[in-house]
């Protein structure tokens, strides 16, 4: 029989893997307890359930971790951890800490699939979705790194779905994930402090919204539809008008906004038209902007925006009341800023093989 890693499961899931071996609910709770609170994984240590029972689980169910292959550390704080799944496929996970909080920044998929022209993990081509015993480990894995603060609190206060892949392309295993981040038996954070980021997958967006509404972040990066197009080729399925429409829907008539994600590349998109434009196309969306300087990576086409550029553009969204931050780039001596994560597995689209093709033709 087959071992169930109990990673994969929410308290639900657990309710109901405890109650078909004939046990009481409550055991997803104290198993949860010692896994998500404790970060005990074996099962002969969680000292409450009885010697029987404990002895039975290691025949019925596993609680496994992905294996750390490297713990880098920048000279900022961030911190970066390589993790490899049972097959062999490699994934990042970013910790960075801030004055106020401790945002971890968790992947979703290993690779990604949307191509889109600026990304690092883009370039890497795709490989599989995460299962949610995969992205609740991340978590997991920073939390044991990390420890506690003096005053015993958790150094991980903010999860951020702005890791590997596209978290609305892999949505049941996502919103289980977030499930336990959620769950006071799990991680108990609340859901203005976890933050998914998508390139605009709008009929996941709708659903989202009924089945954990998160906070949202969109990847625009763009103002009219031609050059977002280019950008994020899922565009051409999801224009903008339709993707701030399902914003607006998300947020609703509350005092909640979507964070726009807005990277800025020479030259490309940060003209003072642009800045304008984008004021303009979000006027009536409850808005709030994120300026993110491109993080180059081998062999981009793109340069980042000059200081000088980025704080023009920032001044306009600014006068036109569009609360605008310009992200700090964090982590980049150690290849883990935005767009940087690439890990280490085998690309089943040939994404990257098919565009060196392509380059070499064009040479010829
Ligand atoms: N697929 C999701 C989440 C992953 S990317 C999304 O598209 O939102 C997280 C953020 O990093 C996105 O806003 C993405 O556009 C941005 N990003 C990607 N590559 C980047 C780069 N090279 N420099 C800066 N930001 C980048």
């Amino acid at each position: 029989m087959d071992k169930k890693n109990l990673l994969d499961l929410d308290r639900a899931g657990l309710v109901e893997f405890f109650a078909g071996h004939g046990e009481k609910s409550f055991r997803a709770t104290q198993v949860m307890k010692w896994i998500y609170g404790q970060g005990v994984t074996d099962f002969d240590a969680m000292t409450n359930i009885s010697k029987t029972l404990r002895a039975g689980l290691y025949d019925i169910a596993t609680i496994d971790l992905p294996k750390v292959v490297s713990d880098s550390l920048s000279e900022d704080g961030s911190r970066k951890w390589l993790l490899q799944m049972a097959d062999d496929n490699c994934i990042e996970a970013v910790f960075i800490p801030e004055a106020d909080r401790g945002t971890l920044c968790v992947s979703s998929q290993v690779g990604c699939m949307l191509n889109c022209s600026f990304c690092s993990t883009a370039q890497q081509g795709f490989n599989r979705n995460l299962t949610s015993a995969e992205i609740i480990s991340q978590l997991l894995v920073a939390a044991m790194a990390l420890g506690q603060t003096a005053d015993g609190e958790r150094r991980i206060s903010n999860v951020v779905m702005m890791g590997m892949g596209e978290p609305l392309l892999n949505y049941d295993n996502v919103v289980r994930a977030m499930g336990v981040m959620l769950d006071d038996y799990g991680f108990g954070l609340s859901k203005r402090r976890i933050t998914l980021s998508t390139a605009g997958v709008v009929p996941a967006l709708r659903q989202l919204r009924q089945d954990c509404d998160v906070s949202l972040a969109v990847s625009l990066h763009a103002p009219d539809d031609l050059l977002r197009n280019q950008l994020v080729p899922l565009n051409k399925k999801y224009p903008i008008s339709v993707l701030l429409e399902a914003c607006k829907e998300y947020v609703g008539e509350g005092r909640r906004r979507v964070t726009f994600e807005y990277v800025m590349l020479a030259g490309i998109n940060d003209s003072d038209g642009h800045a304008r434009q984008l004021a303009r196309v979000l006027e009536g969306v409850p808005a709030k902007v994120n300026l993110i300087p491109f993080n180059p990576f081998p062999e981009t086409r793109y340069q980042r925006s000059s200081g000088n550029r980025i704080h023009r553009f920032f001044e306009i969204l600014n006068s036109a009341g569009i609360v605008t931050i310009t992200r700090r780039t964090r982590g980049d001596d150690i290849d883990a800023a935005c767009g940087q994560l690439a890990g280490e597995f085998m690309d089943r689209t040939r994404r990257r093989e098919r565009s060196q093709q392509k380059h070499r033709t064009v040479a010829q």
